[in-house]
């Protein structure tokens, strides 16, 4: 968690207070939270879990989760796994399932970077794909959530493949007519941003997240030269056509329902 709780130490009652990683105020937790997890004094966005992010983007109650007992299995026997994917508070990197934003019904997965750098592995592709085959057969535009380290090496070769099996997915939604649309947020990297994260019918970033295949520094080093400021950014992604629109946090769930209400809830019958 990127806010380290005070509270303890100041023999004050806990998770009262909380510390801005960026500007290291001290700040009221719940004037954090109020304001989406932004801090109030300097902007700085913390890196929301699935579960934060499932509350404050869809309607109170509303989410139904599907597959939540999916659980990833050590298939390439990669050292340290085994017990490594099971020591997280979640069973994997996403969660996913159908949910209501604004009275309309849609389909939302959103990925857990505190899970093992949101790395997508077999579950999160499995799950991805099991929630737009549910997408199709209710007629439910997709949104997913991206926060991700990228490919999962601990699953070598089938954690690659996901890259393909969410993109076919995605084309068949799209053959559907239903819409898909792809929220990015700090960060979302390599192959989950080679795949599903850019396939997006509506793109939208958070401000200020780090979006791209490769890191700047490997890309410096394998160019020789060096790059512009704010490269990989949402705001140069966008100003470049890689991005749709960069909204705040405060403003995305009423973003994404007019997004919906324009292209499926609003066509004449
Ligand atoms: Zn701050």
């Amino acid at each position: 968690m990127m806010v380290a709780n005070v509270g303890s130490k100041k023999g004050l009652p806990e998770g009262l207070w909380t510390k801005c990683k960026k500007c290291e105020q001290i700040i009221f937790q719940k004037d954090f939270e109020e304001n989406f997890m932004v801090c109030p004094k300097c902007g700085y966005y913390v890196r929301l879990n699935s579960a934060e992010r499932i509350k404050y983007l869809t309607d109170k109650n509303s989410f139904k989760e599907l597959n939540a007992g999916m659980k990833p299995v050590d298939v390439i026997e990669f050292p340290g796994y085994k017990v490594k994917k099971d020591s997280y508070k979640t069973k994997d990197a996403i969660c996913t399932g159908e949910a209501k934003m604004g009275g309309y019904p849609v389909a939302i997965g959103v990925m857990d970077f505190e899970y093992m750098g949101g790395s997508m592995g077999s579950v999160v592709g499995e799950k991805i794909v099991r929630l737009i085959e549910k997408a199709i057969e209710k007629k439910l535009p997709v949104i997913l959530v991206c926060a991700s380290g990228g490919a999962r090496m601990q699953e070598g070769i089938i954690s690659l493949m996901q890259m393909a099996k969410t993109s076919a997915a995605l084309a068949k939604l799209g053959k559907k007519g239903l819409p898909y649309i792809s929220v990015l947020t700090d960060p979302t990297t390599g192959g989950v941003a080679a795949s599903y994260a850019m396939l997006g019918d509506v793109i939208i970033a958070e401000p200020n997240a780090l979006i791209g295949f490769a890191g700047p520094r490997v890309i410096e080093q394998t160019i020789r030269q060096q790059l512009p400021k704010g490269f990989q950014l949402s705001e140069f992604l966008m100003k470049h056509g890689m991005v749709d629109m960069v909204v705040e946090r405060k403003n995305l769930k009423d973003t994404i329902i007019k997004i919906l209400k324009f292209f499926v809830f609003n066509k004449a019958k």
